[in-house]
């Protein structure tokens, strides 16, 4: 039915996000040498702008992620709902940073596909041997579950479904918890994601939500941007959450997060040291940087805590 094909035009955006930022990586913009068994090269080049705007949203995330790390000291878990074909796992874990446990959920098919490229790639198996100690590595075509490391395939639209997968992989409700939406709210309707946040805040004690997506979508190019996904058939169910920065933070305070911020990523950008500004601004001559701007004024990036336990999770900003 055209619920099923709007779920597989989501699906394809996993596809879209991991290709642009291989060719983000192959023109040197960040480091990430295991993007490539999961994507092919894209057939054609990405615009600069594209690129860039790639660049903020990476570095913008990984900022907070890491952040997040330095004040548990590594002693929490990190949850990626909607995670693709992300590689963060093999990067934390090349830079001695992993969490107790890193856990990924996104629909079973892709949890399929990932974890097939994870059987049939070394560079990728065998950093999560190394990682494991003890019996229970259970990889089938559907679930990976080692010591450090689980992906699992679930509705994030049920949170008790949710919920109870996460348990089965051993998740500890008492582990100070970082979970992630990166482009991935937008594609629920504001009462589904409502409800998984709000899930996600009744859940953990100590906790962070840092949520990247579309906003200031009611002016004429966020029009475009909106027209744009939807010639793709793509359902933006969530897109009036999308409005503002305001209605961004609004979502989290009303759902049970103690502290909200959002800032669009022109902000992040601007926020990076001068030495990362000169180095990826040499990478591609850029002409329109006004298209630059406009882009980047068009996503954002939103993160709540709850910390009970005081490790200063409100502190951490750009
Ligand atoms: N977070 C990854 C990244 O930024 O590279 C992938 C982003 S992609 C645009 C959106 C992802 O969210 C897809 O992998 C899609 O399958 C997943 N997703 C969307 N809605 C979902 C749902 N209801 N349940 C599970 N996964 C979902």
């Amino acid at each position: 039915g055209s619920a099923d094909e709007a779920d597989e035009a989501v699906r394809g955006t996993c596809e879209d996000a991991s290709v642009c930022k291989r060719f983000a990586v192959s023109v040197g913009y960040w480091k990430d040498p295991y993007i490539q068994y999961f994507v092919r090269q894209a057939k054609e080049r990405k615009a600069p702008e594209i690129n860039r705007g790639y660049y903020a949203r990476v570095h913008g995330i990984s900022h907070l992620l890491k952040a997040f790390l330095k004040k548990t000291e590594c002693n929490c878990q990190v949850i990626n709902l909607g995670a693709g074909m992300d590689t963060m796992f093999w990067r934390l874990k090349d830079e001695n940073l992993l969490p107790r446990k890193y856990f990924e959920v996104d629909f079973p098919t892709i949890v399929t596909r990932k974890i097939y490229n994870i059987k049939s790639k070394p560079p990728l198996s065998k950093p999560i041997m190394e990682s494991h100690s003890g019996e229970s590595l259970l990889i089938d075509a559907h679930s990976l579950d080692s010591c450090r490391y689980s992906i699992i395939g679930a509705d994030l639209r049920s949170s008790s479904e949710l919920e109870e997968k996460l348990k089965k992989f051993n998740m500890d409700t008492q582990l100070p918890t970082l979970l992630i939406t990166e482009c991935v709210l937008v594609y629920m309707t504001p009462q589904q994601s409502a409800s998984l946040l709000k899930w996600a805040a009744s859940t953990f004690q100590t906790a962070m939500f840092i949520n990247y997506e579309q906003v200031n979508m009611a002016d004429r190019f966020g029009q475009i941007m909106i027209e744009n996904l939807q010639r793709r058939q793509c359902n933006l169910a969530g897109v009036e959450v999308c409005w503002s920065l305001e209605s961004q933070k609004e979502r989290l305070l009303l759902n049970g997060w103690e502290t909200a911020n959002a800032i669009d990523m022109m902000k992040v950008y601007s926020s990076l040291p001068q030495a990362d500004v000169k180095r990826i601004e040499g990478l591609e001559f850029l002409d329109e940087k006004e298209l630059l701007e406009q882009l980047m004024q068009h996503y954002c990036i939103s993160w709540a805590s709850k910390d009970s336990s005081n490790l200063g999770l409100e502190t951490i900003t750009f």
